[in-house]
């Protein structure tokens, strides 16, 4: 029973969620020791090449514990004003335990429309791709100074797993009080089980999770629930396994009891499925042969390789790929606009700043953004156009 059979290590990218009560005390504030000690096991997962990135919440209980508001629940504008103070802080606390071991952290705050809308999803996936690729550990929490009941996710158990499936992560591990899912809730249930591996989840075990949450947290296990469904379904596994000791990382590693949850498929076929499967096309990039056998290699699709480009669309949204026999031969999401893509096709991608007037991504369709399609499926047409407003 251990992280799925797998060390730690072996996992590629990890979404670490850590709840408010980890790293919030009511009275005295930031768990200091409790913070420096994770960092160090994710400083020690990043030595061993694993990329690493957090969601943490704490914002709202740091900050009601600087503006000393009163216990209970509080109203919506107290929890906005508590995190605007809270989240100074916060970010400020993981920066400086991060940088005992010289590691950057990144803040990065998401409001839900920065995973739910096609083109903010890539714009905040290419910062968090930069964040990793430069070395440093992404901070993510909700922007909670600016949601409003509509426009929030609410629990940063969904919020994590929104990260971890945008970011084509193969594990996400929620760390909390509860060290993994029972049959029952066992402080009321003396006959409640522990569950150390779920294979998939059921209607039974959506039935186990209770509803209720501590006072500083707003997820309780059905939101981890909720979260296991979001990765699990994106290829991604999860752990619910108990922060309450310090290096619950490590603790992980050495056998410390946890529930894991079985990936469903692989991220990237999880995403690519979406892709060819989900939209019509915007628009048409026909391209020349040379193009296409590169795409049939798993190469990105440059500017320099595209012939013309036909209809309308904004960047993010999915284009049809017309080989030279005029068939659909793949699908993507364009990583520019129709307006740009017609300017910069043919050309060269060293030539992309000098036309557009900025330094724009070199390729025209990204290959973690593309898709092969069989060569009967029907083209998409520019009549056909739907907005992707879809789910990731
Ligand atoms: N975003 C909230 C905070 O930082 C926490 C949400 C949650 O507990 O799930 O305070």
């Amino acid at each position: 029973m251990n992280a799925g059979g797998k060390g730690l290590s072996q996992y590629r990218r990890i979404v670490i969620k850590i709840g408010s009560a980890l790293l919030v005390d009511r009275g005295t504030g930031l768990k200091k020791a409790w913070l420096d000690a994770i960092c160090d096991d994710i400083v020690a997962l990043k030595t061993r090449g694993v990329d690493v990135l957090v969601v943490s919440s704490g914002a709202i209980a740091l900050g009601r514990t600087v503006l000393k508001l009163p216990p209970g629940a509080l109203k919506l504008e107290e929890s906005q004003a508590a995190a605007a103070v809270g989240q100074i802080a916060l970010a400020r606390d993981w920066s400086e335990s991060l940088s005992r071991q010289s590691i950057a952290a990144g803040q990065i705050l998401l409001t839900l429309g920065d995973t739910e809308e096609r083109r903010r999803y890539l714009n905040a996936r290419a910062t968090i791709s930069q964040l990793l690729k430069l070395g440093a550990v992404p901070i993510i929490n909700e922007n909670d100074t600016v949601a409003t009941t509509e426009i929030r996710y609410g629990d940063n158990d969904r919020l994590a797993a929104r990260v971890a499936t945008m970011m084509g992560a193969d594990l996400l591990v929620l760390l909390s009080d509860i060290d993994g899912l029972y049959t029952a809730p066992p402080h009321l249930d003396p006959d409640a089980r522990f569950l150390a591996s779920i294979a998939e989840i059921t209607p039974e075990i959506e039935a186990m999770a209770g509803g209720a949450a501590s006072e500083l947290s707003r997820g309780g296990m059905r939101t981890k629930i909720d979260a296991g469904k979001i990765a699990t379904g994106a290829g991604c596994a999860m752990i619910i396994a108990s922060g309450k000791t310090d290096h619950p990382l490590k603790a992980i590693e050495n056998g410390a009891r946890h529930s894991w949850f079985a990936p469903s498929a692989t991220p990237v076929t999880a995403r690519k499925t979406w892709i060819a499967g989900q939209l019509q096309a915007a628009g048409e990039l026909h391209i020349d042969a040379g193009a296409r056998t590169a795409l049939a290699s798993g190469k990105s699709l440059l500017p320099a390789g595209v012939r013309h480009v036909i209809g309308q669309f904004s960047r993010g949204d999915t284009v049809s790929i017309i080989g030279v026999e005029g068939r659909e031969i793949a699908r993507g999401l364009a990583g520019y606009d129709a307006e740009e893509a017609r300017r910069i096709t043919g050309r060269k991608s060293a030539e992309i700043e000098a036309i557009l007037g900025y330094a724009g991504r070199a390729a025209m369709i990204h290959r973690d953004d593309l898709v092969m399609t069989d060569a009967t499926r029907k083209s998409g047409t520019s009549e056909n156009r739907k907005k992707d407003s879809a789910h990731a």
